[in-house]
């Protein structure tokens, strides 16, 4: 069922997105968005959304606006790898409450992954702090200059 339904317009990235929600930022053009997790599954948790597009999710996604889209996850991760210095890092994404998706506007999560630390659990936990947050998005932001 939440696979495929319409899509609501006040779901929480769309809020971000019109900037009626605070996030804290590492990247933004007229194709996507990249902000902190405010539930961080490890130091330097990101996400990356398309920007004017109404797709729940990976399988909403027209096709034509994938390519661009996909190449800005890929710079995100890349530069999260380069401003963190991590062991391995995740890109994952999520379609359907059954499949884990919460929020539910297209978005990949950029996970930093160290040898030995454990992965906090999915949209759940502690909210971060909102400077600390900052701190992190500070040393991304030049790599994606
Ligand atoms: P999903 O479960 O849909 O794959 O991922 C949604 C993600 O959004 C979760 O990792 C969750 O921590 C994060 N999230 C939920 N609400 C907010 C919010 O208000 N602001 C930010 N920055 N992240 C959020």
């Amino acid at each position: 069922m939440t696979l495929h339904a319409d899509y609501d317009p006040d779901n929480i990235f769309a809020k971000i997105l019109r900037g009626e929600m605070p996030s804290v930022k590492v990247y933004e053009d007229d194709v996507a968005l990249a902000f902190m997790d405010v539930f961080p599954q490890s130091e330097g948790h990101t996400l990356v959304i398309p920007k004017q597009v109404e797709a729940r999710n990976f399988l909403d996604m027209p096709t034509e606006k994938l390519g661009a889209y996909m190449a800005r996850v890929q710079a995100v991760a890349q530069a999260v790898e380069k401003a963190l210095v991590p062991d391995g890092v995740v890109v994952t994404q999520f379609n359907g409450a059954p499949a884990g998706q919460t929020v539910f506007h297209l978005h990949f999560h950029i996970i930093p992954r160290w040898s030995g630390r454990a992965l906090g659990s999915h949209a759940g936990g502690q909210m971060a702090d909102i400077g600390e947050l900052e701190g992190i998005a500070q040393k991304i932001r030049p790599f994606l200059a």
